[in-house]
């Protein structure tokens, strides 16, 4: 996560290795969207920590090693709907598990999920359709008969925050369940740089045209895939228009009356808590 510590601070990657046969490892066990976790006697979630999967009662339709955390190996396995599991052990949605399990675990699981679909999804070559072959080397399959590659695929999305003197713009997101009000985001189209894209979305979505645009950070978004890139922008002109399609709600916001937010596990959420830090700093 952005906020808190680097990954590569616990987690050393790699595609093979040679020294993970019987040790202890870290298992991320995923069916669909879901992983598997231990809940323990005081209600602490951890994930298996075990020799091999099979000890834990789980056959492993496929499985990749992920490289070392804490020196220990760790692996993402697949399983089958159908699979059977251990007392103490339950499938757990892996967005339910943000400030559940440890940051360190939490992080490594949003790469294994994606390495498990990626896995799944690219068993025949995209081009030709003859079965791939995984890399020894690095995370790539390749397909031996016409030499396509394929990495695991990233769609990366932009997300803004809008100021207009010391309000912020927030919208409402038709496809959002509930009354919470967010940042202007958008996915990344070929042929366009961020920037670029930063002012297309928010044009197209709330009819406003921004500039002074500025990094703010970024954050690994495995629902799926996505890769989201945080920004600050000035307003510089024109009037909040919702597109009606995307956006069916869209105003400037005080930090004193800000209206439901995003989740804390998000990227627009931690640059909604920057601007009320800054706010509040300012009114003091
Ligand atoms: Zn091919």
């Amino acid at each position: 996560m952005m906020s808190g510590e680097s990954i590569y601070k616990w987690y050393k990657p790699a595609v093979t290795s040679d020294s993970d046969i019987g040790v202890n490892a870290y298992w991320f066990i995923f069916c669909g969207n879901k992983m598997l976790v231990k809940v323990e006697k005081d209600k602490a979630v951890s994930i298996p920590f075990t020799k091999t999967a099979e000890e834990l009662n789980i056959l492993p339709v496929r499985k990749q090693y992920l490289g070392t955390l804490h020196d220990s190996p760790c692996f993402s396995v697949e399983v089958s709907s159908d699979t059977g599991i251990c007392n103490g052990l339950l499938f757990q949605d892996l967005y339910t598990l943000y400030e559940v399990l440890a940051e360190d675990i939490f992080l490594l699981a949003g790469k294994a999920i994606q390495i498990v679909r990626w896995d799944q999804e690219h068993q025949y070559c995209s081009r030709c359709g003859s079965p791939t072959e995984t890399m020894q080397n690095e995370r790539a399959k390749i397909c031996p008969k016409c030499g396509f590659f394929c990495f695991p695929r990233l769609s990366p999305a932009v997300i803004t925050a809008v100021f207009k003197g010391d309000k912020i713009l927030l919208a409402h997101n038709g496809n959002f369940q509930d009354n919470r009000y967010s940042l202007i985001a958008g996915f990344v189209e070929p042929g366009e740089t961020l920037e670029e894209c930063v002012q297309r979305e928010i044009r197209e979505e709330v009819g406003v045209e921004v500039k002074n645009i500025k990094y703010f950070g970024s954050q690994p978004w495995p629902f799926p895939n996505s890769l989201m890139i945080g920004f600050a922008a000035e307003y510089d002109k024109g009037e909040i228009t919702a597109d009606g399609v995307e956006i069916t709600d869209a105003g400037w916001y005080d930090v004193n009356n800000l209206p439901q937010l995003p989740g804390k596990i998000s990227i627009a959420r931690q640059i909604i808590d920057w601007y009320i830090n800054w706010r509040q700093y300012e009114q003091t």
